[in-house]
């Protein structure tokens, strides 16, 4: 495989690669064999106030907002190229950064670029308003406009196409950018930053500062020039970040954490069940936001499928990320696997039988975490409840239909769920009895780009994805015209003629 060379990340302001005003960085770790990867600038106040600067003269007085869509359009269409042409060495930098199989980042690369082609073809087809002919007297209409000035902010995860995922639609729909990638995921977030110079893109319309959640990532939610805040993270930094971003009034989008079901009955497709949950929390190392973290087997099926369950644990390949054939790498750092591996311990203690894969002994270096099934839980178990975010399932048996409604429910997180029943009516029923943003019925989690994503309860606030992004990332004018010869009340006319006819 080639391998690329990574140096120092710098911040990306106003069109330039710079340094941070303090003069500070900080090291990048390998999670394979947590050794440093480079070092990164690190960004304070300063520097996202020089971003949020250069943003929002980009947007006030540059040609981004005024340009023609055809010609916007014709950028989003070279970044989408460029990351096309640079996929392979995003892949790579990807998981080294952070330990996901490069099977798997090759695929979200890929999948990066459609999202910039997708909202170009968006923008140009479905940003459409709306037309009300009231009576003979208006025609009212409505218009999307660019709000300003985006702060996006994104998590570890998947951390490109995540970034791709918000960059895509704010730029397209003509606002201009401050992205805060994760302090632990920095290098793509850096590669896209040189492909949209690249790709030539008008100064300060595109900026990122590299930094930590409680200095950079808080100042940008609480900058008066910043509009809008894109969050997907941890629940409870969402809650902080509404609450940061309450003096400024911005309009956030939320996208938080999940512990979702996946529910198997008896007359299920067995195997494609299998596959699809095996697949639904071990792909990704586990850090998978829309994970099926808790699997709820009928009860006739339940010894049965977890053997097969546990053959596929033992078989899945852990290894070097950058190996093709690994399915399962390390976890993103130290502090995470600290926190995974914890979570297993407390799963023992709970109760619950952990049935672990292997770790080769030559990976010891690495924050490694075996596939884990923890089994014959109860939904009412620490482990059950809060997420993971790792290669750990909860397995959890179930006999009736209302009974797996009230456990799949019963959880203060919403994200996804996935229902296998080969009865029609029972599949509808079931989801449409669960509280997710998102349900699927027979299948893995596979998503066109043209759905709403997001979810409900803790976790999040909002929708992306679509159309329904333009919500988010455009603000809606309605303008009335008069074409007839409405009435307008006439204050002050009737009572000031009075008076002249009263002093006559
Ligand atoms: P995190 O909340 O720790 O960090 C996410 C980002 O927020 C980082 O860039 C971080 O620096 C920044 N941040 C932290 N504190 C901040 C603050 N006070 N103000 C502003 N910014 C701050 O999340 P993480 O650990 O990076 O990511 C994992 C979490 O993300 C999981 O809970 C996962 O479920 C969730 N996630 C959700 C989705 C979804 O679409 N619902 C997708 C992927 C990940």
């Amino acid at each position: 495989m080639t391998t690329y060379k990574v140096g120092k990340v710098l911040h990306y302001i106003n069109g330039k690669f710079v340094e941070g005003v303090a003069g500070k960085s900080f090291e990048n770790i390998n999670p394979f064999n947590n050794e440093v990867i480079n070092e990164v600038a690190e960004g304070f106040a300063e520097d996202i106030d020089l971003a949020v600067k250069a943003a929002k003269k980009a947007f006030d007085d540059g040609p981004w907002g005024t340009m023609s869509v055809d010609e916007r359009m014709k950028y989003i269409l070279r970044i989408a190229a460029l990351i096309e042409e640079n996929a392979e060495e995003i892949a790579y930098l990807e998981s080294l950064d952070t330990g996901l199989p490069i099977s798997q980042t090759k695929k979200q690369a890929s999948r990066a670029a459609e999202n910039f082609r997708f909202y170009a073809q968006m923008v140009k087809s479905r940003m459409v308003g709306e037309a009300y002919k009231v009576d003979g007297d208006f025609i009212n209409y409505t218009i999307y406009k660019p709000i300003g000035v985006a702060g996006l902010i994104t998590p570890w995860n998947t951390p490109f196409m995540l970034e791709t995922w918000k960059v895509a639609p704010a730029l397209a729909t003509g606002n201009t950018v401050v992205l805060k990638p994760a302090e632990w995921s920095p290098l793509t977030a850096n590669k896209l930053a040189e492909i949209i110079h690249e790709a030539g893109l008008p100064e300060g319309v595109f900026n990122i500062v590299h930094g930590f959640g409680e200095t950079a990532g808080e100042s940008l939610v609480r900058h008066s020039d910043v509009r809008l805040i894109s969050f997907t993270g941890e629940t409870t930094t969402g809650a902080e970040i509404i609450k940061n971003s309450a003096d400024t009034l911005k309009k956030t989008s939320m996208e938080l954490g999940g512990k979702s079901p996946a529910i198997i009955f008896a007359d299920a497709d067995l195997e494609k069940a299998l596959d699809a949950v095996v697949w639904g929390v071990f792909s990704l190392n586990g850090e998978r936001c829309t994970a099926n973290s808790r699997l709820f087997l009928e009860k006739s099926i339940y010894d049965s499928f977890v053997e097969r369950l546990k053959e596929r644990v033992q078989n899945i390949s852990v290894g070097d990320p950058l190996d093709s054939s690994t399915e399962l790498g390390p976890l993103i750092h130290k502090k995470h696997w600290e926190t995974v591996l914890n979570y297993i311990e407390i799963a023992k203690k709970e109760g619950a039988e952990v049935f672990s894969g292997n770790v080769p002994q030559s990976l010891k270096n690495g924050n490694f975490v075996p596939p884990t099934l923890l089994l014959n839980c109860h939904n009412g178990m620490k482990v059950a409840q809060e997420e993971i975010f790792g290669p750990v399932m909860a397995v959890i048996p179930f006999e009736t239909e209302e009974e797996v409604i009230k456990m799949a429910n019963d959880v203060k997180y919403g994200l996804a769920a996935y229902v296998w029943t080969n009865n029609l009516k029972l599949g509808h029923r079931i989801v449409q009895s669960i509280e997710s943003g998102m349900a699927w019925v027979n299948s893995q989690n596979v998503r066109d780009l043209r759905i709403p994503f997001g979810g409900t309860k803790y976790s999040g606030i909002g929708r992306e994805g679509g159309h329904y992004s333009f919500d988010f990332y455009t603000e809606v004018q309605v303008i009335h015209v008069a074409i007839g010869d409405h009435h307008i009340p006439q204050f002050g006319k009737s009572k000031k003629a009075e008076t002249i006819s009263a002093q006559q």
